[in-house]
């Protein structure tokens, strides 16, 4: 069931989170990632963005399965790692599956062992800060990944690889035997890209690799991933609030709000095709440098925040905020459509947005 040309399928994934509500005796429940499908092609890079709190980076950790899915269906290399039992097979093409009396055939339960996907699945965390342990050296932790996975023989075939990873990402032999505080934020990222690096992966999620650093920075970042990219064939999902940043690395991009995918495409038919409000207002926020072209540009500015995922809004979770909103979005959730090849929406009123 699963397309080899594809290294990662996700179908209908869920990540649901009780918590602490207003009644004592009664749990709320956050719909974090509700009902999230993709698929990444090999060495690509599937861009996925939103708002803070709209469930991205928790559907990146679901994918890796640092967080147990509530259901779904994960795919990794034409391997199911994770099915919840409930999810419909599809073909190749995308059609469901169905058996003799025409009735849907769904996917076995299953929850593989994640021990020998963890050396292809790895991550780059967003704070270099937090995610380097200060009593360690940069040596030990790059060397700490070679080790668990058992991937050198030798001491000195060990410390080779730790150099080599350090030069990969721009930093050299004597950076070994410091400890992170003396790195700058840039560097620190670069030391999470080596740690990454070190186990030989196939697939890396960026969870906003970027975002924690200086502007100049991250153009450095973004264009060393890429070099690696090209270097290694790896496959991204790169996570990002930042729409600007995103389509400059991904062939496709995903846009999220409250727990949804609402919109994905290709990166040129997201950035000059949108059709969903939100990816709109997303496109009108990206700074113009030309301010002759900046005051000819239409500004959407979304008013209110982002609602409770405890409680989203009925109909389109989107239409409290959705200038294009009508009485019908209250009563019918958006279905979604593939709009163009390739590009899929989630709006009743796709084509006029356009
Ligand atoms: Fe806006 Fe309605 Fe489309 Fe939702 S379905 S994005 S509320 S127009």
């Amino acid at each position: 069931m699963a397309d080899r040309a594809n290294l990662v399928e996700v179908r209908n994934l869920k990540q649901y989170f009780q918590v602490s509500g207003k009644n004592f005796f009664k749990k709320d429940c956050v719909k974090a990632v509700d009902d999230v499908s993709f698929s990444i092609p090999r060495s690509s890079t599937l861009g996925l963005v939103g708002e803070s709190g709209c469930g991205k980076t928790t559907t990146g950790r679901t994918l890796l399965r640092l967080y147990e899915p509530t259901a779904g269906r994960i795919v990794y290399d034409g391997e199911v790692i994770f099915d919840s039992g409930d999810v419909p097979l599809y073909d190749e093409a995308g059609n469901p599956v169905t058996d003799a009396d025409g009735k849907p055939v769904y996917g076995k339960k299953t929850r593989a062992n994640m021990l020998p996907y963890r050396r292809k699945m790895q991550i780059v965390f967003q704070d270099p800060y937090a995610s380097l342990d200060p009593r360690m050296t940069i040596g030990e932790i790059v060397g700490e990944a070679i080790d668990i996975h058992g991937l050198a023989s030798s001491r000195e075939e060990r410390h080779e690889k730790i150099i080599r990873m350090l030069e990969r990402v721009g930093l050299n032999s004597e950076h070994a035997n410091r400890y992170p505080h003396e790195f700058s934020g840039g560097q620190r990222q670069r030391v999470g890209i080596a740690r990454a690096l070190a186990v030989d992966p196939e697939f890396i999620v960026c969870d906003e690799p970027i975002s924690a650093l200086d502007v100049s920075i991250q153009a450095q970042v973004i264009n060393m991933l890429e070099d690696l990219q090209s270097e290694f064939g790896l496959t991204y999902l790169f996570i990002a609030h930042d729409l600007s940043v995103v389509k400059h690395i991904s062939r496709r991009i995903g846009v999220m709000y409250l727990g949804k995918l609402v919109e994905m495409g290709d990166s040129y038919e997201i950035t000059f095709h949108s059709c969903h409000p939100y990816t709109k207002s997303l496109i009108s926020a990206i700074p113009i440098a030309d301010p002759e072209t900046n005051r000819h540009t239409h500004r959407i500015v979304l008013q209110g925040d982002i609602p409770s995922p405890v409680n989203p809004p009925s109909g389109c979770r989107f239409r409290t905020r959705c200038p294009y909103a009508e009485k019908r979005c209250a009563e019918e959730e958006p279905a979604w459509k593939e709009v163009s090849p390739g590009h899929f929406c989630a709006c009743h009123f796709a084509d006029s947005v356009r």
